[in-house]
């Protein structure tokens, strides 16, 4: 049964918009959130977001103040009134409070309530529209009505409608579990387990110093929420105790798959010892000219504004970078980029994971261009490490590599 928004408070305590969205993300974030004194630090990048969202918030403000209505500070009591935009809402019932960056109340040109979330991404996420669903829920609830749509504006200026009269389903569960902790708060936080939205969470240096203090699973990169829990089954919870599961094999039927297959309890072992462990020689054919690439991008809004390139050759190595400081140069700096590559067909064009071919594929497609001459050139140098070299070390990251082989980067953007 849903209990949210309607239990008896016990405490100060609210359900907002940040804690269900946290929810959704990892438990021990909504559980600091909520009961925790510490509220973290926010990510530089988080906070940059959040200042293009406010900045659009008021950009949509005067687009409506344009056409003619009439703009007020969200306040409970004004809520009833028809043919008024509210904005900066804090929508309160019970102990929910939901944010909102405009709420439209009935007009001549709309019969509903209309919940609106700003962005300031280019790109609508899960946690944006969950936000959107729980804005439009406590929303009902204060008109005692049923929201039927709502509406996410992203930083473009594009509109996204999204219905939310079926908001309870995935609603529900994150409520009453909430509700839940509200009634009865549990003694001790979820366990800190690291995963790939941890780097930009503001609890991510006190998670990670718990992590390291447990060795728990999670400092290892490539061991998923799955992996972690089929190996927590078997009784296996730190790092070290994962390490003496590693078993070498002398079975020559299995050396060809053995090559292919990453091993945790390997990645483990190598890391208790500090040594480098070999499941096989990578096979590279070198050449008299080598070209070494890295493409720099924003993925939220699919620009990428730097191509740097190595070339390796017997009179020394040279450095360019293509630099596009608009999306307008950036087809100009591809061509320039093909162009120069061009001139040593013969080079393989080494990268370092799946993310320059990803980015060459967009680019290609987006000013129709034929690279499948160059596509057949690159080589992922990541994949000739994957499940053969074990380094000491958590992440088979190029800049965790790097630093462990002594290599220093030019630049942060070195991935
Ligand atoms: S750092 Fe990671 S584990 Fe810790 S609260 Fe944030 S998302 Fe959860």
């Amino acid at each position: 049964m849903f209990t949210a928004c309607k239990t008896s408070i016990m405490t100060n305590r609210v359900i907002t918009s940040q804690i269900v969205t946290g929810y959704q993300e990892c438990q021990r974030k909504a559980f600091l959130l909520l009961f925790g004194n510490d509220q973290g630090t926010r990510h530089q990048y988080v906070s940059i977001i959040e200042r293009q969202r406010i900045l659009n918030r008021d950009r949509q403000t005067d687009t409506i103040i344009k056409q003619g209505r009439t703009v007020k500070a969200y306040d409970d009591s004004s809520l009833g009134e028809k043919n008024a935009v509210f904005v900066d809402a804090r929508i309160r019932v019970d102990d929910c409070e939901a944010y909102c960056d405009i709420v439209e109340s009935p007009s001549l040109s709309c019969s509903e309530y209309r919940p609106i979330i700003v962005t300031g991404t280019y790109k609508v996420s899960e946690e944006q529209k969950l936000e959107l669903l729980f804005a439009g829920h406590v929303l009902g609830k204060a008109l005692n009505s049923n929201i039927q749509n709502g509406s996410i504006i992203d930083q473009g200026g594009r509109s996204h409608k999204l219905k939310l009269s079926n908001s309870q389903k995935i609603l529900n569960p994150i409520l009453n579990s909430l509700s839940q902790w509200m009634v009865a708060p549990p003694t001790e936080p979820p366990s800190a387990v690291l995963h790939k939205a941890c780097p930009y969470c503001q609890f991510s240096v006190s998670c990670r110093e718990v992590a390291e203090k447990n060795d728990d699973l999670s400092l290892l990169d490539r061991l998923t929420p799955k992996l972690i829990k089929r190996y927590h089954g078997k009784g296996i919870f730190t790092l070290k105790q994962l390490s003496f599961l590693f078993k070498p094999r002398r079975s020559r039927k299995r050396k060809s798959k053995l090559h292919e297959i990453y091993k945790p309890e390997l990645q483990a072992l190598a890391i208790r010892t500090s040594k480098i462990y070999l499941l096989g020689t990578p096979e590279l054919t070198r050449h008299p000219t080598e070209l070494f690439v890295d493409i720099e991008g924003i993925p939220d809004q699919g620009f990428h504004y730097l191509i740097g390139l190595l070339i390796c050759s017997a009179q020394g190595n040279s450095y360019s970078s293509f630099w596009a400081n608009t999306q307008q140069d950036e087809e100009q700096n591809f061509r320039q980029f093909l162009a120069t590559i061009e001139k040593y067909s013969d080079a393989p064009i080494y990268h370092y994971g799946s993310y320059e071919p990803k980015a060459f594929r967009k680019l290609a497609t987006r000013y129709k261009s034929d690279i499948d001459s160059v596509r057949k050139r690159f080589i992922n140098l990541n994949s000739l490490i994957f499940g053969k070299i074990y380094f000491p070390v958590r992440s088979n990251r190029l800049k965790e590599i790097g630093k462990f082989i002594g290599a220093s980067c030019v630049s942060d953007t070195i991935k």
